[in-house]
């Protein structure tokens, strides 16, 4: 909070659907805000309305005046005021505008509060059965051809899982794509309509799940699992990763099978290198134990 005035941005998530999916938090913020800066003040007011909350000042953020909108809402928290950021649906500034107006009232050093919520992106990771311990975050395809299969290149290599925003529209040709670039072999997943009455999901390789379009229409966010480690890591990225783990308090047969996951290296190598860890010695120094 701006200590001498009070003044403060509140990031507000709000429901991609299902309006349960408000929090508590939320509804004080909505209800206590002087201003709101919003993606379409008549999709706000909507949803003030439906949430029974009293409709303050609206102020439409969008994409061509994010810069003006940016300076007035720092003018209006070095005023004391309390305004709040929200988008159309899910989180502020996730593949939605608020990026510089958040960027403004931080750098002032102004108090820029998160109110966390849904997100379509994390909703889905978390019930995809992917791999949730390293994720990137992509967001939309660049929507001509060429640039968008360069820019899949770019995530090919990458052990992390994948996380896409996909226009329904464009969810064939996405699919098709992504499994030429990525590998057609690589587990996906379709989320659809999350939190909404017709959710699903679609589990398969990306080729598979490319040529069976589902029957259900509506939002979509895709995920990729991650490519497999390609041949073996070099020796000093093992070492330092081997350090790592029973630094982190990994011992025996569970700091092996740490690194075989972390590295990909096989389950010989990873002990071998986690007793020159643990010794600073050659792996003749016996077998890791479960100490
Ligand atoms: N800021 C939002 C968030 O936090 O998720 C994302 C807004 S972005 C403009 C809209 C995209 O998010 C959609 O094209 C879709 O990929 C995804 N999305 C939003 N709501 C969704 C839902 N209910 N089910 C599946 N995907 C959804």
């Amino acid at each position: 909070m701006n200590a001498a005035t009070g003044g403060r941005l509140s990031v507000v998530a709000v429901p991609i659907g299902n309006l349960e999916d408000i929090t508590l938090r939320a509804l004080r913020s909505l209800r206590e805000a002087e201003i709101i800066a919003c993606e379409d003040t008549r999709r706000t007011s909507q949803l003030l309305e439906l949430l029974g909350l009293p409709r303050p000042t609206l102020v439409a953020v969008h994409d061509h005046n994010e810069d003006r909108t940016a300076a007035r809402v720092l003018e209006w928290v070095q005023a004391g005021r309390r305004v709040v950021l929200v988008s159309d649906a899910g989180t502020p500034a996730i593949s939605d505008p608020g990026y510089p107006v958040v960027k403004a009232v931080a750098e002032a050093g102004l108090a820029v509060v998160p109110i966390p919520g849904p997100c379509a992106a994390i909703a889905a990771l978390c019930a995809s059965g992917l791999a949730t311990d390293r994720f990137r975050f992509v967001g939309f395809p660049p929507a001509r051809r060429d640039a968008r299969r360069a820019w899949l290149e770019t995530f090919a290599g990458a052990p992390d899982t994948l996380v896409f925003y996909v226009p329904p529209h464009d969810l064939e040709t996405f699919l098709e794509e992504a499994a030429a670039v990525l590998g057609s072999e690589r587990p996906a997943v379709i989320a659809r309509e999350l939190t909404k009455m017709y959710e699903t999901f679609e589990r398969g390789t990306l080729g598979h799940l490319a040529k069976t379009p589902g029957v259900v229409r509506g939002e979509v966010v895709v995920l990729v699992g991650g490519a497999a480690p390609e041949g073996a890591p070099d020796d000093g990225a093992v070492e330092s990763a081997a350090r790592a783990v029973l630094a982190e308090g990994f011992t025996g047969a569970r700091a092996a099978k740490e690194l075989v996951r972390r590295t990909g290296v096989d389950r010989d190598t990873a002990y071998r290198a986690i007793l020159s860890a643990r010794h600073g010695a050659s792996p003749e120094a016996g077998e890791p134990s479960d100490d």
